[in-house]
């Protein structure tokens, strides 16, 4: 597989130059303005014209008078913006779930060009994994008649957290037979190019910074509520791994030492409350069928008095799980995601309640410069593959 030149002139800019700062900065915030890559990247305007002349006429940069987001233009003169060239590259992201394999193919500008997905059988193998996404990824490329040479990298969110020493997946406790892997290394062996592997509700936490609730805020926690729960924590714009990759799997906070068994091995952890595996298997019961997470929100929406009080129990124990998490980080965000937050305020309010029940840092203490908000994810708990994309964009112009 070749490269392409401004592909590797991407990766070329020496690190921590005005270039490739800019770059990075376009990387990670799509179009801005000259005065907004001043104020992010704290250089002087002038030093960003230089820059900026020079990344131009190597057609690195290109400029467009598209109205910059969230800032007026000014009376009938739009803002000039600032965007990496789209045919400097493309990004992969790569979701590989629980039972499905999901591949979004984006630009150097954010824009995604597609959006694909492959049913999986529950505990497919990785060799499995890296066949069928490498499958989608070909076919996204042939249906743009996009060149894969222009791929800059692929990003892959897995189920599990992943260890930052060897990169090998820890303890995958939803799909057990894939700890030990080094599942970047097995991608990267087929498609020959840089490859970033990251825990799935890290991944969502990234897409949540990069353009859902939680842009502009650099110090957030991120919830996953789902079948199981996971987490995140992002610090001053960067995710914190922690020793072993664990940070953030606030599922396997102990509620109960005296509750059940866990598939980690402990008893009484926060996701066998506040994740829906449990409640959802017993209704599915109830019911002679199989009901999914959709199915309950659905219902709990045209006022189905059972599926209410199963999003509202969870919800409850849930906030409990967020006061001890807030806690020890005293977050000025949490933003909750995972399919369980499309249930929006059905979710959130009995959740807020209960945060505000279990928590030093109120939502509506006495200062509002400290509380603590909760909102939905901006991606009906979908974020995942889209922040793997991000992963891909945060690396740009740093060496790779
Ligand atoms: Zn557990």
């Amino acid at each position: 597989m070749r490269h392409s030149p401004l592909t590797a002139l991407l990766y070329k800019q020496p690190e921590g130059t005005p270039a490739a700062r800019i770059v990075q900065t376009l990387g990670e915030h799509g179009a801005l303005s000259a005065t907004q890559l001043a104020r992010i990247t704290g250089l002087a305007k002038s030093t960003i014209s230089t820059a900026l002349a020079s990344l131009k006429d190597s057609n690195m940069v290109i400029e467009g008078a598209w109205a910059v987001r969230g800032k007026s233009p000014g009376a009938g003169r739009p803002a000039i913006t600032i965007t990496l060239n789209p045919e400097v590259g493309t990004c992969v992201g790569v979701l590989l779930g629980v039972e499905h394999i999901q591949v979004i193919l984006a630009d150097v500008t954010h824009a995604v060009i597609s959006d694909a997905s492959t049913a999986m059988n529950s505990d497919y193998t990785p060799r499995e994994a890296v066949a069928v996404a490498s499958k989608l990824i070909e076919q996204a490329y042939k249906s743009y008649g996009l060149s894969t040479d222009t791929m800059l990298g692929v990003g892959i969110a897995v189920a599990g957290p992943i260890n930052p020493r060897d990169g090998k997946i820890l303890r995958a406790s939803g799909v057990p037979t894939w700890a030990g892997v080094n599942i970047a290394e097995e991608f990267k062996r087929v498609l020959r190019r840089p490859v970033i592997a990251e825990n799935e509700s890290n991944c969502s936490a990234i897409a949540e910074l990069m353009w859902g609730v939680a842009k502009g805020c650099d110090d957030f926690v991120f919830l996953t509520m789902d079948m199981a729960v996971g987490g995140a924590v992002v610090l001053r714009g960067q995710l914190v791994s922690g020793n072993a990759g664990a940070a953030g799997e606030f599922g396997h906070i102990c509620i109960d030492p005296n509750g059940p068994q866990c598939r980690c091995g402990k008893r009484g952890c926060l996701e066998l409350y506040a994740g829906l595996e449990r409640p959802l298997s017993r209704y599915s019961s109830a019911q002679g069928g199989p009901v999914t997470i959709e199915d309950v929100i659905s219902r709990a929406v045209e006022g189905d008095d059972v599926c209410r009080a199963m999003i509202r129990d969870t919800a409850h124990v849930a906030g409990r799980g967020l006061g001890i998490v807030t806690s020890i980080l005293d977050p000025g965000l949490v933003v909750v995601g995972g399919r369980l937050a499309m249930a929006g305020d059905l979710l959130l309010a009995p959740l807020r309640t209960s945060f505000e029940t279990h928590s030093l840092v109120r939502q509506s203490g006495p200062n509002p410069d400290t509380d603590t908000q909760i909102r939905g994810s901006a991606f009906s708990g979908r974020g995942a593959c889209l922040g793997a994309v991000g992963l891909v964009l945060r690396s740009c112009g740093r060496s790779g």
